[in-house]
Formats: C-alpha cells, structure tokens, sequence
C-alpha cells in the first residue's frame, strides 16, 4: 500500500548547470528523500524536503565504524518526454543485501521505489535529454546513533539524493588501458565485496592512484587468496569474449553483483550467444591473448553502461587487445542495453519502469 510522503517543497531553485558540462556527481537537485530509524519506532517519517546539508553527532556510528552501504542508477528522459527507471527493484532487493551484511536493518522496497520515483516527479525539470545525459539517483544509509561502542546502531537515516549526469562517452567510445593489481585485494570471500559498502571503495582508492600515475584508468581486482582469479575491474564487473564465446567471472562471494551484469547476461543468452560464468585466472586471459582467441574485453556497471578494455599491464606484461579498439559485440551490447534505458529502442525484457509526471 502506498505510504503518504511528506513533501515540502524549495522556495530557492537552483539553476541549472548546461548539459554538456555535467560530468559525474557534480550538482545536485533541489530536493532529496529521508526516512529516519530508531529501534522503538522502525523506519518513519519519510519525507522530501529541500536538498540541504545534514547535522549528525560526531560520535555518530558511520564515521567511526563504517556502517553505510548505498545503491546507484539511473532516471532517463525519453525523446517523446516520458520518464523511466532501469530495473530499480533490483536495486533496492541489493540494497537490503547490503543491509543484512552490514547489520542494518531492511528498507520497505516498495516504500523506497515509491519514494524514489516522487523524488524524480518532483525534480523532472533535472532530467537532462542531450544524447547520453541522465538523472544519477544515489540511494543510501547510514548509522547515526552517537555511541562508540563496537555495536550495529540503534538509528539509521536512509537517503536518495539525485545528480544529472553527463555523456560518458562525449567523444565517442574509447577503449581503457587498465592496470592488473597484484599487491592490494578489492575484497575476500567472507567480507564484504558483495555488498555495496563504503569501506571497499576506500580500500581501493590506493591503488587506483597508484595506476592512474603509471597511466591506466582503472584496476583489474584478482582474488583476494590466490591473486590469480579475475574479480573485477574498478567498480566494473568484467567480461571477455574468447573464442565466440563470453565468459564472466561466476558471483563467489567477494564480487560485486552488477545489475548491468545480469542485463548483459540476459541479453546474451536471448541473441543466442554463449555465455558462461565460471572462475577465470588472468593465465588463461594471456594465453588467449598470445593465441590471438581474445577477441573483446569490457566492463559493465551503470555509470559508463559499458566500458571496452583496450589494454591490460600484468606484472609488467601489456596485453593489447583489437589493438585497441572497441569490439564488435561491445559495441552492439551498449547500443541495445543504452537504447532500451533511454527508451530509444523498445524494451522486450519488461525492465524499465515508467514514472508517473
Ligand atoms: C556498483 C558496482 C558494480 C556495478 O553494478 P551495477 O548494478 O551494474 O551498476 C560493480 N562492481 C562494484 C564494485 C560496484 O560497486
């Protein structure tokens, strides 16, 4: 049943920043979404109020001991004016696996969608329409009870705040050079890689750096144990095509389960097109590369959609793929998945969701 959600709207719109120099989570919306937590009363009060910042104590749990976890996608504006949502009850049944790895307790989904899409009617005007523009919709929570003890948190906020997003890929799709890390591990089996948390992303900032120094974009995560399994590329998951057929490294606990991932999966399989999720080492990656039946490398995940891989450096070892350029399938993949998300193509999947104006 639908909940009443308190609305008040802004006496002071901000104005809004050209569309072609949006670039990624750089202005925010007028409003955001709120819905508060306590252990006596459970989730209430969910309400949109003008987009301001928050006071929290300092003892406040998230900052001392990392219980948050947050959701990203996307609000597409279609070229005959409607609004639609990528699959986002998937984002929100991923959301309460954050939350029940992070000692958080669950978020209604259907009060969370419902919150999500009045969020988006209330602040349409952000929808950017120039060809690869979106509306970038940042679901999270945080623990907010004041007490340094080590203890799940009696008090939560959960949040949506919403920033337009600009083309991707401005200049056209252009492959990336990624880095394979060795020293530092994304994740392990057990933790928390499978939940979309705060704490893996700094984990990760160190040698991102260090990788965008030698020149590349992005990381390629190997496993945690044996630094010989492919997990993952940045905050991408990763696919390759060998042989005519894909392969994608097989969710085992300490990979991120992409949306995007499960889309191209389905694709897949409906063109007929093997695909196969089972562990990958990067021996074998090279060995298709020396035997020249690598034929397409990219990373999936809402942000960029697709990203074609162009190059990998292994212990020193480059590994040039296509020569660089962006494969045949990559490509093919990004037109579909992007037309069906922008509602330039119809959607035969049943994974868009229409948001009411
Ligand atoms: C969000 C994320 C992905 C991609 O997930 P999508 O649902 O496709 O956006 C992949 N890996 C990591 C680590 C992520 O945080």
């Amino acid at each position: 049943m639908a909940q009443t959600i308190d609305i008040t709207l802004t006496t002071n719109k901000k104005e809004k920043p050209p569309e072609n120099k949006l670039g990624f989570g750089i202005y925010y919306t007028d409003h955001m979404f709120i819905l508060d937590y306590s252990v006596e009363k459970g989730w209430y009060d969910p309400r949109i109020v003008p987009y301001q910042p928050i006071t929290l104590d300092p003892a406040a749990k998230v900052f001392h001991y990392g219980q948050t976890i947050f959701e990203g996608l996307k609000a597409y504006r279609t070229k005959d004016g409607r609004i639609q949502l990528f699959r986002p009850q998937k984002n929100f049944e991923r959301l309460n696996r954050s939350n029940a790895r992070l000692s958080i307790p669950d978020v209604d989904g259907e009060l969370a969608l419902q919150a999500l899409q009045e969020l988006v009617r209330v602040d349409q005007d952000w929808i950017p329409s120039a060809p690869g523009t979106s509306l970038y919709l940042r679901p999270f929570v945080i623990a907010t009870q004041a007490a340094l003890g080590v203890a799940p948190s009696t008090e939560y906020k959960f949040m949506i705040i919403m920033s337009p997003v600009g083309a991707y890929y401005a200049e056209g799709m252009n492959p990336v050079k990624i880095y394979v890390e060795s020293d530092h591990v994304r994740a392990v089996k057990g933790g928390v890689g499978e939940a979309k948390t705060a704490g893996n992303y700094a984990a990760g900032l160190n040698a991102q750096q260090a990788a965008s120094e030698k020149g590349y974009s992005q990381i390629l995560w190997l496993d945690g144990v044996q630094r010989k399994y492919i997990e993952e590329v940045g905050s991408m998951n990763v696919f390759f095509k060998i042989d005519g057929t894909v392969y994608t490294p097989s969710l085992n606990g300490s990979i991120l389960a992409g949306i995007t991932r499960d889309s191209i999966i389905h694709m897949l399989k409906s063109w007929d097109i093997p695909v196969v999720e089972r562990p990958i080492t990067i021996e074998e990656l090279y060995e298709a590369g020396a035997n020249g039946t690598l034929e397409e490398a990219f990373g999936t995940g809402t942000a960029a959609v697709i990203s074609p891989i162009g190059e990998m450096n292994w212990q020193d070892k480059p590994l040039v793929i296509r020569d660089g350029s962006t494969g045949e399938l990559t490509a093919k993949l990004y037109d579909t998945l992007t037309g069906i998300q922008n509602g330039d193509i119809e959607d035969p999947y049943g994974w868009t969701v229409e948001v009411k104006q």
